[in-house]
């Protein structure tokens, strides 16, 4: 690895293909549409996106306009990319060809009395209460005589926990709500969801984090592999004696001499302060807590006993610890871990 770099973001692209293929088999007949919102979750859109088109993928959804113009400009003209923000300014989707999924009746009539060549999506909100029309404003809607309405969609609440009886409570409102629309394509689960069984694929799935290695129902499954692997280098190793402190509040005490390294990423590179009690790196393979606080850039590892150098890598997510260990050890999701990795952290696609 570059000598100039502290820290570093290996994007495994076969361990995303292989996710990619593996949410295909699952998802049976129902098309496989990667979430490439917010960066591709921190990866790198530009590198995830393209992969993944390459891959055969040919629809897309991002959550910002800005987002589905950038996308655009990367995958070439003939992708579908979804906006899930909803409709706002209808001849930036037409310039574009980018389809807004509609969340209201006010983004509804604003679809309708634009530009015909924007295809949309509609957002039914069934049970979520988030984004999407109620059920009950369906039959209000006016019929999209010239505009194509290409794809009715819905989000679950609780994908995540199979068990939890407002997965099939939206299944079934789902499917009566959609009974309105003929024809038209449906879609209603994200990488939790397709796990929930064939009656939740529909035609189209919508997976984010089970493509980067996480879940689906917040434990690592067992067809996901880890795809972001972040990594950094030793910068400084110091003897420790008993009784002296690390850190910031001087909230380690060593209770026997020690050795101790200076890693090269903190907070500010997106570690979570909150992974210090509990969290782990692996040093040359061998797992090793976390000493004191992470800081802004840097946090300290018990290294006694092994044999590192200021210039040895230390694994603190991939293989070793998958994401939602990590994700668990830092009392949050993979999704937030992946999102606030920092742009201060390159990413190199393998
Ligand atoms: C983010 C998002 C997804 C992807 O969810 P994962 O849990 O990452 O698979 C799918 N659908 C909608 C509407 C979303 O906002």
């Amino acid at each position: 690895m570059s000598a100039s770099s502290t820290a570093r973001l290996n994007v495994d692209l076969a361990a995303l293909s292989q996710n990619y293929a593996s949410l295909k088999r699952a998802a049976g007949a129902a098309e496989v549409a990667p979430v490439v919102k917010a960066d591709a979750y921190g990866l790198g859109m530009a590198g995830v996106a393209a992969h993944l088109a390459r891959q055969g993928a040919k629809t897309f959804f991002v959550a910002r306009l800005a987002e589905g113009l950038a996308l655009r400009t990367l995958v070439g003209n003939d992708p579908v990319i979804y906006v899930l923000d909803g409709l706002t300014d209808p001849s930036a989707f037409a310039a574009q060809r980018l389809r807004p999924v509609i969340n209201t009746p006010d983004q509804y009539q604003l679809w309708l009395q634009g530009p015909s060549e924007v295809v949309a999506a509609l957002h039914i909100d069934t049970g979520m209460n988030r984004l999407g029309v109620r059920p009950d404003q369906i039959a209000d809607l006016p019929a999209a005589r010239h505009h194509g309405l290409a794809l009715v969609m819905s989000h679950l609440a609780c994908g995540d926990e199979p068990g939890h009886p407002m997965n099939y409570q939206q299944l079934m409102a789902f499917r009566a709500a959609t009974d309105h629309f003929p024809g038209v394509a449906r879609s209603l689960s994200n990488s939790s969801g397709l796990y929930l069984g064939p009656d939740y694929g529909f035609d189209l799935v919508r997976p984010g984090i089970c493509l980067y290695g996480g879940g689906p129902f917040g434990t690592a499954h067992a067809d996901i592999q880890p795809v972001a692997h972040l990594s950094a280098r030793i910068l400084q190793i110091r003897e420790l004696k008993v009784g002296e402190s690390v850190g910031y509040g001087a909230s380690f005490v060593a209770d026997r001499d020690m050795t101790l390294a200076t890693i090269g990423l903190g907070y500010a590179d997106g570690l979570m302060r909150s992974l210090a009690p509990l969290g782990f790196v692996t040093v040359q393979g061998e797992r090793r807590p976390l000493t004191g606080r992470v800081s802004m850039d840097v946090f300290t590892v018990d290294v006694t006993g092994l044999h590192v150098s200021d210039r040895t890598w230390v694994e603190i997510l991939g293989s070793s610890q998958n994401l939602d260990a990590v994700a668990t050890a830092a009392g949050t999701i993979g999704y937030e871990v992946l999102t606030r990795l920092g742009t201060r952290v390159p990413r190199h696609y393998t």
